[in-house]
Parts: structure tokens; C-alpha cells; sequence
């Protein structure tokens, strides 16, 4: 269920582009999971990135050359203290903020040359974004959220129903189509978000906090969802403080003070992610522990 990832335009927050994108070359070459199982490929690479904050008087630096590579297949949990550096990192490697120093590359194209429109470009082509607090339009139905990322590619109508269906069915949300965000409970509104992440097909899903406003029964679900993805080939990298959560992907990343201080593999990239809730079975422990934002 692949199909090329054709978005070219900006997402609304962003004056549309006048240029074609320059720096295309070599960065067709490997759609989501299109090489897994064979040589490891990166699909990010991070060398030496320092952020510093420029407040006047102040300077605050919030990644001190940070190295960290990620290979198309893996499913990694961001971990750190509040402060420790967490959304700066994801914000370089979504494309949103450039590194004061260092280099960043994402799928093969260095990214520290580009304007802001060839950022937007290559945000809207190759990153997924998913969000705390799920960022869907209200008002719209489920199916016209996840198509919007389509309609801004410039895909005519029936093509762009067809996929946001079927990404939506994808994220068992076949029956809830029509409904409006206000009539879906936060799980549900996340299946829609992670629907939206993955309609262009982007080599990369990157999650800040994706579960941090779910109950312990959603984010089980929509963990569930990302293990998918990752099966079949995408790349997913995530932000939490729950350590529930971090257990269930493949590779955990802390950061203190802007450093990585650990950096520890659970599962290989191309296994199947761990599910210690299979334990649940054996030997129930309380379902609400790491879960500080439960929301009914
Ligand atoms: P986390 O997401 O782990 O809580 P952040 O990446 O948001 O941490 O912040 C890391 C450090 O950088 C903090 O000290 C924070 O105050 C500072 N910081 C983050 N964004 C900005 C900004 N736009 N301007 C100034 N300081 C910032
Ligand atoms: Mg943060």
C-alpha cells in the first residue's frame, strides 16, 4: 500500500512556494521501508548539532553537539526531563528549526543549505507530524482531515478520498469517517492524526507527546498503531516522558542538558518492536502507572 509521496506545496501555515524545489536529486531514491531488511540506510543523521537560544544577555544552549543516526525501519523514543532539550531536537529533525552548528541530513539531502521554502518542501514530503493535542481541523470530518494533506499536494478529489480512506481504515477508523473531531474520544482523534502523518506516505513519523494526552486503554491502541507502521517498514521516532511508552519501541535516546546520555537498544531495527503488555496476561500491574495526563 505505497504510493509516491508527491507533496510539493506548503501545508497553510506557509506562503506557498513560487519555485520548484532545487535540491531533488538523490532524494527519491528510498520511499518508507523501500530498503529494510537489507544494508542499514539512514534515514536521519545528526552530526555534532549545538542549538543556542540568543536572548541578549542570555545564551541558552539547548543541544550541545548532539550525534545521533536512525536507520529507515527503527521506532525510537526521545526520553529527557522537562527542559533537557527533547522539542528542540524534534523540531531540527522535522525540518522546522536549523541547527546554529552541526549538520543535519534526512534521507541523504543535507538540510543545513536550504531556505525556508525547500525546509517546507521536504517537511511536507517526507515527514509525518503528530502532535500532543492532535491538531485536527475542527468542523471537518475525519476523512477530509486526513485528506488535506492530498489536497495540498494537488491530488484530484477521487484519488485523494480513495487514500485518505484507506489510511484511515489503516488506523481502524473505518466506521468513523463522517464524524467531526468533536464527535471522536482523544484515541480516536489520534487514529485520525496518525491517518493524516501517514496519507503522504513520508519516510519519516515523527511524534511529540503522542500519547501524553490519552488514558492508559488509547495510548495501548495507539502504540499498537505505531508498532504497525514500524512492521511495515517506517521509520518512527517519538517524544515521551512515559517510560510505559519508551519500553515499547526499539531504541530509547535520553537527553539531559542538551547531551545524549543514553542511548540504548531494546529491540534490533529490524525486529518486531517489544510488547511487555503481553506480560499483562501473566501478571497485571496497574494500568495507570507513567500516565501523568490521563484525560477521560
Ligand atoms: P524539552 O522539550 O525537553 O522540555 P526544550 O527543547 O523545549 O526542552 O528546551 C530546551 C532548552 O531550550 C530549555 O532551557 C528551554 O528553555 C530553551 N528553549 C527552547 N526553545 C527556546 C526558544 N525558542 N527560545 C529560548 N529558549 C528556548
Ligand atoms: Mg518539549
Amino acid at each position: 500500500m505505497r504510493w509516491p509521496a508527491r507533496s510539493r506545496t506548503p501545508i497553510p501555515s506557509r506562503v506557498p512556494r513560487e519555485q520548484p524545489l532545487v535540491a531533488r536529486a538523490g532524494s527519491e531514491r528510498s520511499p518508507a521501508g523501500g530498503d529494510r531488511g537489507r544494508t542499514p540506510h539512514p534515514v536521519i543523521q545528526v552530526h555534532a548539532v549545538s542549538k543556542v537560544f540568543d536572548l541578549g544577555q542570555i545564551h541558552v544552549r539547548a543541544l550541545r553537539e548532539v550525534s545521533l543516526r536512525i536507520d529507515t525501519g527503527d521506532l525510537v523514543a526521545i526520553m529527557g526531563s522537562s527542559g533537557s532539550g527533547k522539542s528542540t531536537l524534534m523540531n531540527i529533525l522535522g525540518c522546522l528549526d536549523v541547527p546554529t552548528s552541526g549538520r543535519y541530513e534526512i534521507d541523504g539531502v543535507d538540510v543545513s543549505q536550504m531556505d525556508e521554502d525547500d525546509l517546507a518542501d521536504l517537511r511536507n514530503r517526507k515527514i509525518g507530524f503528530v502532535f500532543q493535542s492532535f491538531n485536527l481541523v475542527a468542523r471537518t470530518s475525519a476523512l477530509v482531515n486526513v485528506e488535506l494533506p492530498l489536497a495540498y499536494a494537488g491530488l484530484r478529489g477521487a484519488e485523494r478520498r480513495k487514500r485518505a480512506e484507506r489510511a484511515l481504515r489503516s488506523v481502524g477508523m473505518a466506521n468513523r469517517m463522517r464524524h467531526q473531531p468533536s464527535e471522536l474520544s482523544g484515541g480516536q482523534q489520534q487514529r485520525v492524526a496518525v491517518a493524516r502523518a501517514i496519507v503522504t506516505n513520508p519516510a519519516l513519523v515523527l511524534a511529540d507527546e503522542p500519547t501524553g494526552n490519552l488514558d492508559s486503554h488509547a495510548t495501548e491502541e495507539v502504540l499498537r498503531i505505531f508498532a504497525r507502521l514500524n512492521e511495515e517498514g517506517r521509520t518512527v521516532v517519538l517524544i515521551t516522558h512515559e517510560p510505559d511508552v519508551a519500553e515499547q519501541t526499539k531504541r530509547i535516546v535520553r537527553l539531559s542538558d542538551g547531551a545524549v546520555v543514553e542511548d540504548r537498544r531494546l529491540a534490533g531495527v529490524h525486529d518486531a518492536p517489544p510488547a511487555p503488555h503481553d506480560l499483562k496476561s501473566a501478571h497485571h500491574h496497574p494500568v495507570d502507572a507513567g500516565v501523568a495526563e490521563a484525560q477521560p
